[in-house]
C-alpha cells in the first residue's frame, strides 16, 4: 500500500461526531482491480453498534431539534445534504474505481445521490403532519365522530446495504427516514464502506442534526446486532435473498418490521418485431453492468426461435463491445468483481452451464490481459434451458444465457418460471404490444425497450426478490406508524 492509495479510517460516526470504536477489531479492504490492501476500517463491535443506536434515538426524542423541525426544514436539510454529496462526486467515483473496480469514467450520468435525495426533500416538503377523517357513517351524540390521523416517524432505522451501491442503496432508507422525521444508523457492506464515510462528512457539513445519521461499519456480526437491537423500529436492508430470508425470520420474531430488497434473474423478452441494433446497444448495460454485479441485471434473454441466431449476435456484438479493464483507464467500460472468492462462484456457475448443456458463445474465462485482479470476460451462452442454473440462480457477474422461445406466451411463462421478481424488460416496435405483455410479466418493475430507475417509481421485488419496496411516494408507508386520535366532532 503506497500513501496516496491508502483509505484508512480508524472512526465511526455517531450523535453528530466522529468516535474510536471500543471494538479493536478492524476490516481488511482489498482492490479488486489489483488484489492489493488499500486500507482498513473498524469492525464495530455490539457496544458500538448500542452506541449509534442510542445517539439515532437521542435525536428522534421529544424536544430534540430534529423531532422539532417543521417538515419544509427538513426538506431544507435534505436538500443541503444533496448538495454536499453532489460536490463530493468526482472523489467519490474516484474512491469507487480504488474500492470497488468500478469504472471511473465513461459516459456522464446524473448524479444519483443528488438526484434522490431532493425526490425526497420535495417528498418531505408535502407531507401532511396530520389528516381528519370524519367517521363515513351518521354517530350518535357521545361516539367517535371524526378521527385525527397522525403520521410519526418510525423510529430509528437500521439502514443495510450490499457492496454494489453503498451510497445509491443507502439514501434509499436515508431519504424516506428523513423525510418522515426519522433517524438512521447506517451499515455499509465490509467490502464497500468508504461511500458511507462521505455520507457522514457530508451530514456535517449540510448541518444534519446530531444523531439522525449515524454510521457503523462493521461485517454480518454488526448487521445482526443491528437488526435485533430493541431501539431499532424498522430494518431496511439491500442484499442477497439469503441475508434477507434471516433478516425476515429475526424481524419476525421481533415483530419488527422490515423492507428487503434482494436478489433477481430478470429477463429480457425480446420479441420477433424488435429493433435488435437498438437492443444490442443497450444489452452492456442490461447484462454486464458493474461486471453483473447489479440486483437488476437481465440475465436471462428470451429470443424468438424464428430469429434466434441474429439475437445471440447482438448480444455477442455488445459484449465484444465493453472494453474489460482497470477502472482508471479511460477505455474501460467494466472492471472486475470483488473479490477472488467471487470470481471463483461465477466460474463455477460458467462450468456448470457448460456441463448441463448450454454452449459458451464468447467469454467464459479470464482475460489474457489482466495479469492481476478479478477480471472475467463478458460470458454469453446459447442454446440454454430455462431449467439450468445459470437461468436459475444469481449469477451476480457478467454472465448472460439466451434462452430461445415459440411463441409470446411460452416466452412470458418462461421470463415468470422464476423464483425472483426483481426487474425484466421486453423489446419490441410496437410500444402497445410491449406494454401489455409487461404488464404480465410478474416483476416489481419492467421496462419495455428500455430499464433503469425513476426516482418516483418503486421499486418492489416480488416473491424471493423482496418484501415491501422502495422508492416513489409508496416508500414513505413503512417509515411512518400512525395514531388515530378519536373525536366526537370537528
Ligand atoms: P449480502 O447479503 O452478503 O450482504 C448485504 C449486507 O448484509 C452487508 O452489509 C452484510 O454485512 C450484511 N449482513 C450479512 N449478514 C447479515 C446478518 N445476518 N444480519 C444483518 N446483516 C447482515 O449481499 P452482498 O453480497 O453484499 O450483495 C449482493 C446481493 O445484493 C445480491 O443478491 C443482489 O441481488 C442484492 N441486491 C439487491 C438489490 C435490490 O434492490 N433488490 C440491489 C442491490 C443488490
Amino acid at each position: 500500500m503506497t500513501g496516496t492509495d491508502d483509505f484508512t479510517r480508524t472512526e465511526l460516526f455517531w450523535a453528530g461526531a466522529w468516535h474510536r470504536p471500543i471494538s479493536t477489531d478492524r476490516l481488511s479492504l482489498v482492490s479488486p482491480s489489483t488484489g492489493r490492501p488499500i486500507g482498513q476500517v473498524p469492525d464495530a463491535a455490539p457496544e458500538d453498534v448500542n452506541a449509534a443506536v442510542r445517539a439515532a434515538r437521542d435525536a428522534i426524542a421529544p424536544g430534540s431539534e430534529w423531532a422539532g423541525l417543521s417538515q419544509a426544514d427538513r426538506a431544507d436539510a435534505i436538500e443541503r445534504l444533496a448538495t454536499s454529496l453532489q460536490a463530493r462526486d468526482g472523489r467519490i467515483k474516484e474512491l469507487l474505481g480504488h474500492e470497488i473496480g468500478r469504472p471511473v469514467h465513461g459516459p456522464p450520468r446524473p448524479n444519483r445521490a443528488a438526484e434522490i435525495l431532493r425526490y425526497y426533500a420535495g417528498l418531505a416538503r408535502t407531507r401532511v403532519a396530520e389528516q381528519a377523517r370524519p367517521s363515513p357513517d351518521p354517530r350518535p351524540a357521545g361516539s367517535v365522530r371524526v378521527s385525527r390521523v397522525r403520521y410519526e416517524p418510525v423510529g430509528v432505522t437500521a439502514a443495510i446495504v450490499p457492496y454494489n451501491g453503498t451510497l445509491e442503496m443507502g439514501l434509499y432508507k436515508v431519504g424516506p427516514a428523513l423525510a418522515t422525521g426519522g433517524s438512521v444508523v447506517f451499515k455499509p457492506s465490509p467490502q464497500a464502506p468508504l461511500e458511507a464515510y462521505h455520507l457522514a462528512e457530508a451530514a456535517l457539513e449540510a448541518g444534519i442534526p446530531a444523531g439522525v445519521i449515524n454510521i457503523i461499519t462493521g461485517g454480518a456480526r454488526a448487521g445482526r446486532t443491528l437488526v435485533e437491537h430493541p431501539g431499532t423500529d424498522l430494518v431496511a436492508f439491500t442484499g442477497s435473498t439469503g441475508t434477507g430470508r434471516m433478516i425476515a425470520e429475526s424481524c419476525g420474531r421481533a415483530l419488527k418490521p422490515s423492507v428487503l430488497e434482494l436478489g433477481g434473474k430478470s429477463a429480457a423478452v425480446v420479441l420477433d418485431d424488435a429493433d435488435l441494433d437498438h437492443f444490442s446497444r443497450m444489452v452492456p448495460y442490461l447484462c454486464f453492468t458493474f461486471a453483473g454485479q447489479n440486483c437488476f441485471i437481465h440475465s436471462r434473454i428470451l429470443a424468438p426461435r424464428s430469429r434466434y441466431d441474429e439475437v445471440v449476435e447482438a448480444v455477442v456484438t455488445a459484449a465484444h463491445s465493453i472494453t474489460v479493464g482497470d477502472p482508471f483507464d479511460p477505455d474501460t467500460r467494466m472492471g472486475p468483481l470483488i473479490s477472488a472468492e467471487h470470481r471463483d462462484r461465477v466460474e463455477g456457475m460458467i462450468r456448470a452451464g457448460s456441463a448441463e448443456g448450454a454452449d459458451i458463445v464468447t467469454g467464459g474465462g479470464r482475460p489474457g490481459h489482466l495479469s492481476r485482479g478479478w477480471y472475467l470476460e463478458p460470458t454469453v451462452f446459447a442454446n440454454a434451458g430455462n431449467h439450468m442454473s445459470i437461468s436459475r440462480e444469481e449469477v451476480f457477474g457478467p454472465v448472460t444465457a439466451v434462452i430461445p422461445y415459440r411463441d409470446e406466451e411460452e416466452a412470458l411463462a418462461l421470463a415468470n418460471d422464476s423464483e425472483y421478481g426483481l426487474a425484466g424488460s421486453v423489446w419490441t416496435s410496437d410500444q402497445a404490444r410491449g406494454a401489455a405483455l409487461a404488464a404480465r410479466v410478474d416483476s416489481g418493475s419492467v421496462g419495455v425497450n428500455t430499464y433503469g430507475f425513476n426516482s418516483a417509481a418503486p421499486l418492489h421485488g416480488r416473491r424471493a426478490s423482496g418484501l415491501g419496496g422502495e422508492l416513489g411516494p409508496e416508500s414513505l408507508h413503512a417509515y411512518t406508524r400512525y395514531q388515530s386520535l378519536h373525536l366526537t366532532g370537528l
